[in-house]
């Protein structure tokens, strides 16, 4: 667990519940789990191959968001039309990608058209399913027999389909099959060229120089445990970096939305990272003005670029004004998104 600088008050915190609080709903859940009446099929010692089907979606090299999803898939938590049916929720069980049958997770992982669509592009085979069968076992025989890729090809899938059911619902999103698939094989390219998560990054820019780079630094973490808490630790570096350079209007720009929404936040974090988003927002209470702002991964490739120099650097190391050339040039591309250039006689 990530460490603040500063000693801070016990927090009590409910991991039970997504939002950390306690309440009777999620304590009687946990109760429930703890008798296993969800799965009867599913006694006190599962079978090996489902063991196996959860130690490959927990050792899945996926963000912890396509994890959770596809065990909410597999404990059946996902708020399909079929679970919303049964408790009362919604008046209709068809599912809206295929117009078909009732939307449960077993029909939108085996039988739904349009899911089957999708595997069939990115070569992932079903096996014949069994409608007799319970789906927990016919589940794990198939992910079991994928190979790591095409294991995370799935977990990616079954992720994306549940974020298109939701779009079809709330946002009447249409289809288009070569762009779902290119979504998922660059968000699956994404992972692999990754910064490592050992090295963070910053870059400090200040208002009046207009998205100059001014100073940039990089150090190397150990015991990170995910991308969110080397994010969080890379803003407060930034802001401390920004701080002692006697900057007092600055913008801090982050590519994760996740990281950048607990900023912007008022309430009290008390996800794992809390403790470092608190840091953060004392830190910022030092500056005459800040503002917090969401970039996409693409117009933030200075960063990129200092985090992965900085994984082959084994001590912490600034750069005050004398700044790599080729993070200089990556920051003249990145403002091209507000202020694009006069290409007319410029050689790119
Ligand atoms: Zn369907």
């Amino acid at each position: 667990m990530p460490l603040p600088s500063t000693p801070q008050p016990d927090l009590l915190v409910w991991r039970a519940d997504r939002t950390s609080t306690y309440s009777v709903k999620s304590g009687y859940k946990v109760l429930l789990q703890g008798l296993a009446s969800i799965y009867p099929s599913e006694t006190v010692m599962p079978s090996t191959s489902i063991v196996g089907l959860y130690y490959r979606i927990w050792k899945a090299n996926v963000p912890s968001k396509v994890r959770i999803t596809v065990w909410r898939f597999v404990r059946n938590y996902i708020p399909t039309f079929g679970n919303l049916t049964v408790r009362g929720i919604a008046a209709h069980t068809a599912c809206l990608l295929c117009d078909g049958s009732s939307e449960t997770a077993f029909h939108l992982i085996s039988t739904c058209v349009f899911s089957r669509r999708i595997f069939s592009a990115l070569h992932i085979t079903l096996p014949q399913v069994l409608l007799t069968s319970d789906w927990l076992p016919w589940l794990a025989n198939f992910v079991n027999g994928l190979s790591v890729t095409h294991c995370r090809l799935l977990f990616l899938a079954i992720w994306a389909i549940w974020g298109h059911c939701n779009k079809v619902v709330h946002d009447h999103a249409a289809f288009d099959l070569p762009s779902f698939i290119n979504f998922i094989k660059s968000y699956m390219n994404d992972m692999d060229t990754l910064p490592p998560i050992a090295s963070s990054s910053v870059l400090s820019f200040e208002e009046k120089c207009a998205g100059d780079v001014l100073a940039a630094g990089c150090f190397s973490h150990h015991n990170v445990l995910d991308p969110f808490a080397a994010e969080a630790l890379a803003c407060y570096q930034a802001l401390v970096l920004a701080h002692d350079l006697s900057y007092m209007r600055i913008v801090l720009e982050g590519d994760s939305l996740s990281v950048i929404k607990k900023v912007r936040h008022f309430f009290e974090d008390r996800s794992v990272i809390g403790m470092l988003i608190k840091d953060i927002k004392r830190k910022m209470g030092s500056f005459d003005s800040t503002t917090v702002l969401f970039c996409p991964r693409a117009c933030n490739k200075p960063a990129h670029y200092i985090a992965h120099l900085g994984h082959s650097i084994p001590t912490p190391c600034i750069w005050i004004g004398n700044i790599p050339h080729q993070v200089d040039q990556l920051a003249i591309k990145d403002k091209w998104w507000t202020d694009p250039p006069n290409l007319s006689g410029i050689n790119l």
